[in-house]
Parts: C-alpha cells; structure tokens; sequence
C-alpha cells in the first residue's frame, strides 16, 4: 500500500526574526537579529522524529554571518536540501533591475554554498516575488526549479490586514504593493509546470513548483494558515487541511505545502513577533498542529524534497524542447 502513494514535497522558509521585522519596517533589524540557534535544533528534531528529509530555503544574509553558520551548517549535515531564498529577503524583487537581480541570486548562492556545502538549484523568492526577469536569470544559472508562486485570490486581503499592522510611510507601502501578491496571481495554476525563458524558441524552461493552494477555490492551505485557523478551533483547522488534500487527490494535484520557523515559535519564545498572527499561541499548541496536520500529510502522500518533485514534474512532462528535438 505505501508504496502506492502519490508523491508530495514539503519545504520550509528559513525567514529569520529581522526578516520579518524589515518587512514590517521595525527598527532594530538592521543587527540581523536571529533565532535560528533556536529554531533550527527543534525543527531538526522534529522532522528527524518523523523521518522527513525537506527542503529549507535559506537567506543569503543569514549565512553571511558568522553567528548563524553551525545552526545553518546542520540542516545540510542532517541531508535535507539546501535551496535559495534571496540575499537580502525583500519583498519587492520583482522591482529590481536585472543586474540587480542576477547580482542578488549570485551573492546568496555563494555564502549558502560557503557554509553549507551545497550550491542550491532551487530558487524561492521572498514574499512569493517572482518575475520573467528573475526565471530567465535562473535558468541561465543552470536552476532546475523555482517554487515562488502563490496562486491564490487572497494575496491582497492579507496585504491589507499586514499594512493595517503597520506604520509604513507611503514610499514602504508602495514598496510593498506586491506583498502576498496581487489579483492576477489567482490566474496562475496550482498544478507545476514547465516556464519557458523569455527568449521563444529558445528551449531553455524550468519547473515551476506552486506553493500548493486549494485546487479550485484556490485559497492557501500552507501550515502557518491552518495554525491560524487552529488558534480559533483545532478541529476546524484539521478538517479544512484533509479537505485540501482531499481537493488534491479529486484533481490530481501533487502538493507542495509550506513551513516557516513562526510554526515552530509560540508566545514564550519570541516577544518581537507579537504583532503576527498565531503568535498568541504557545510553542507546544503550535508544535501539536504541526505534528497533526504533518502525519495527515504522510499519511496520503510520500513526503519528498522539492528537488526530488521537480524530478518527477520533468518526467511525466517529458524533457524540455531542446533535448528532445536532438533525438527526434
Ligand atoms: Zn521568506
């Protein structure tokens, strides 16, 4: 029976206590302050415990810095994969231009790469910010995937209810425009798929892997949203995540659902984080989720790396243009 499960990955966001206060624009963030000494030995444990082997994308900034390097060292000793989530993590990469960009991507390769050993070939953009500009940038650097999409019509709902929460002046918020994304992200499919590089004909694609939202209604179900839902009922929580996956299983979608470090921090660990949703609950009412809503997940599908599912989107998709046309 196991071994006829359909394939699921899972990844977690390694963003960093200063990342989230940039983004809110707290003072104090300019320190980098991190938790990952913290937070990255209890989510080790957690997925050793449950036999899980996961993809975390990690901040170029973070491994900049000498204060992170054993915590960032051990998620690469425990073999999980090592992919990239931008250098400074903000928000509005999609606004910068492509030597920007191509110098963003390559500053955080090479610190992820100096302290971990690897040389990521996946790519996450930080606050679900992607462009043509940063795929192209990606497939001439030899990316094998991109995970940045968030097909979901809520993006602006949650932008509103962040900036509500906020002081940001006029210049921050117009920054910030594209938080959590925009309308025409609804547009996009849930389902991976090949994205082709700008220049047509030219053969060169890469695979995108969505942040899986609920098929059809497409509204998110990554963990951080049933932890919130769960902060008013549990039970709730729980019914909403199987009726998800039940919605993926009806239209065939594989998921790719979405940790971050906040689903691993209660109230008792992180006083700066007060403001964000869910954060009024403890770390083992938060940790009780995650370990429900994770065994509910294993149970349907076989939990794989983002690599290992772009691997599988590529084979049933065939091999992009350029190869095949060689061999026809
Ligand atoms: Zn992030």
């Amino acid at each position: 029976m196991t071994n006829t499960k359909p394939l699921a990955s899972l990844s977690l966001d390694l963003d960093n206590l200063w990342s989230y206060m940039k983004t809110h624009a707290d003072p104090g963030w300019e320190t980098f302050p991190s938790y990952l000494d913290l937070v990255v030995p209890r989510i080790l444990s957690f997925l050793k415990e449950r036999n899980l082997l996961i993809t975390f994308f990690i901040v170029g900034q973070d491994a900049a810095l000498e204060k992170n390097r054993a915590a960032l060292k051990s998620l690469a000793e425990a073999g999980h994969e090592i992919g990239h989530h931008s250098f400074n993590h903000e928000p509005w990469l999609h606004l910068y231009t492509e030597e920007q960009i191509e110098a963003e991507i390559i500053r955080a390769e090479e610190v992820i790469e100096n302290v971990t050993g690897r040389k990521p070939i996946g790519f996450r953009g930080p606050g679900y910010s992607v462009s043509q500009t940063v795929i192209d940038v990606l497939i001439r650097r030899g990316y094998q995937y991109d995970a940045s999409t968030l097909p979901t019509y809520i993006g602006p709902l949650a932008r509103l209810y962040y900036f509500m929460t906020t002081r940001l002046n006029k210049e921050e918020k117009s920054k910030r425009d594209n938080l959590f994304g925009s309308i025409q992200d609804g547009f996009r499919p849930v389902k991976p798929y090949l994205w082709p590089h700008k220049s047509e004909g030219s053969g060169r694609q890469m695979v995108e892997i969505p942040v899986t939202t609920m098929p059809i209604f497409k509204i998110p179900f990554h963990v951080s949203y049933i932890i919130y839902i769960g902060s008013f009922s549990p039970a709730l929580a729980l019914l909403y995540f199987k009726f998800a996956l039940r919605m993926c299983r009806l239209t065939g979608t594989h998921p790719s659902l979405l940790l971050h470090p906040l689903d691993f921090l209660g109230r008792d660990d992180i006083k700066e984080l007060a403001f964000f949703p869910s954060m009024n609950l403890s770390k083992d009412e938060k940790l009780k989720m995650v370990s429900e809503v994770l065994r509910l997940y294993a149970d349907y599908y076989k939990v794989v790396t983002m690599h290992e599912h772009a691997r599988e989107v590529l084979a049933v998709a065939g091999f992009p243009k350029q190869a095949a046309s060689k061999s026809s």
